[in-house]
């Protein structure tokens, strides 16, 4: 199993290689070679499994022969057993062929628990397996940062630095990041917005110098081995929907496209799936993308669904690799013109696209009204995002077939928003219910790539 880049000029790497390394060399983003298929019985033989033997059998023809049977299953043990739920992605029943797929019982209390507590694993193995270690630099809107922190947290042979956007993340996001006592995990607020450090974190990936002396790795949902890991709930919910005898259809609340560009993976590996349906907030760059208006940067308008406030949708590259038949000069081509602010997606390419995905908005207003009468619906208590997705899964679904929204948080990450929308102020699990009473640790640092270098180089143990 080999992974290419989607422009098309870096190295072919194995799995592991490509893991390790998040953006290949050309600037594009790995995808494997070939996508593994699953026949039809092999996909009803998942019904009553558990969540890790499924994980398993969906994930293994990925990883080549890079990790053992042995050694993979001892990974997703240890990956998903600090969840607060047996199920690990609960699926509850919202309207009549209406469910909510519960991402968010992990430690972090959202869905990227789920990719970064099996790469930390992942990394951990793989690297005391090499005697190496490595320094991961993330950019986050919030929910990613913490996920790594809580995941990397003590781990040997890692040293991880998360830019955030300074003052652009929830209470609850930020104490996730700043209260863990790792030596080697450090919370940066950067002056700037999301698009900032995902921006500073590319030029530190193409800094090749800065990038070897610190062995950086990335774990952005630019990283494969996050989306593999997000490939396997879609397996779990559709077939205890009737899948593969019958089909379903998803919709995901999106920002970076890594969670449903992981429903496009499951699709291509024979999951049937009727739609993918991508639900963005105010900013909308992939709905107007998706509805035929080329892709072109706005500004980025702060939102009470802060994990989706991002203009330049990284894993977007993805489905655009496929969309223009894997050739990866046109999408180079396309990514180049996106530096002086967009692109139009050609016809062919737009009638690919069109063909997987469809999608929907949702404003400000929309998401509080969301909130409050799903709460009287179903007595759901939903979070901003997944407020998006329920609605345009509302606009979007068909009562012939079975619709998943994708829960991507916990309420009560998002506590202000909720209580606004709903009267209702949600609590804390018990498990974290002392986080407002923890101290925190935090830098605060210029968007300024020679300032956060300068930190990195300084801040990781020798
Ligand atoms: C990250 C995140 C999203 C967006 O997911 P992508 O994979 O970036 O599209 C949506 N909701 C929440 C709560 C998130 O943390």
């Amino acid at each position: 199993m080999k992974y290419i880049s989607t422009r098309g000029q870096a190295p072919e790497l194995t799995f592991e290689d490509a893991m390790l390394t998040g953006l290949a060399r050309d600037g594009g983003l790995y995808v494997p070679a070939e996508i593994p298929t699953m026949s039809k019985d092999e996909i009803a033989a998942l019904a009553g499994l558990s969540y890790e033997e499924v994980a398993f059998r969906v994930m293994r023809p990925f990883l080549g022969d890079c990790f053992t049977d042995e050694e993979f299953r001892g990974i997703i043990a240890r990956a998903y057993d600090g969840f607060g739920h047996a199920a690990r992605a609960p699926l509850v029943q919202l309207a009549p062929n209406h469910f909510l797929l519960e991402l968010f019982h992990g430690p972090t209390l959202a869905f990227k628990d789920f990719a970064m507590q099996l790469i930390g694993q992942l990394f951990e193995t793989a690297l005391k397996r090499r005697g190496e270690s490595v320094t991961i630099v993330g950019a986050t809107s919030g929910d990613t940062g913490s996920a790594a922190i809580q995941a990397f947290g003590g781990l040997d042979a890692v040293n991880v630095f998360i830019l955030y956007p300074h003052g652009r993340v929830s209470e609850v996001q930020r104490r996730q990041m700043t209260t863990p006592t790792d030596a080697n995990v450090h919370a940066l607020a950067v002056d700037g917005d999301f698009d900032d450090c995902q921006a500073a974190l590319k030029d530190m990936f193409n800094d090749f110098d800065f990038r070897d002396e610190v062995r950086l790795a990335g774990v952005n949902s630019i990283n494969f081995a996050r989306v593999l890991a997000q490939v396997v709930y879609y397996f779990t919910s559709a077939v205890s929907l009737g899948a593969p005898e019958r089909k379903v259809s998803f919709t995901v609340p999106t920002g970076n496209f890594g969670d449903i560009f992981a429903g496009f993976i499951a699709k291509q590996m024979g999951l049937p799936i009727d739609q993918l349906v991508v639900a963005t907030n105010q900013n909308d760059i992939l709905h107007r993308c998706l509805s035929g208006q080329g892709y072109h940067k706005g500004e980025t308008i702060p939102s009470i669904s802060p994990s989706m406030d991002i203009q330049v949708s990284s894993n977007f590259e993805r489905a655009l690799f496929y969309a223009y038949g894997q050739d990866g000069a046109a999408v180079a081509q396309l990514m180049d013109e996106l530096k002086s602010g967009g692109f139009e997606v050609s016809q062919g390419a737009m009638q690919a696209l069109q063909e997987h995905y469809v999608s929907g908005r949702c404003s400000e207003e929309e998401t509080s009204a969301t909130i409050k009468s799903e709460r009287a619906a179903s007595g759901e208590l939903l979070c901003p995002h997944s407020a998006i997705g329920v609605k345009v899964a509302n606009e979007q679904r068909e009562t012939s077939v079975p619709m998943v929204t994708l829960a991507t948080a916990h309420p009560a990450k998002f506590p202000a928003a909720v209580e606004e929308a709903s009267g209702i102020h949600p609590p804390l699990p018990p498990r974290m219910a002392d986080l407002y009473d923890r101290s925190e640790r935090v830098t605060r640092i210029a968007n300024d790539l020679t300032t956060l270098e300068t930190h990195i180089r300084k801040h990781i143990a020798h």
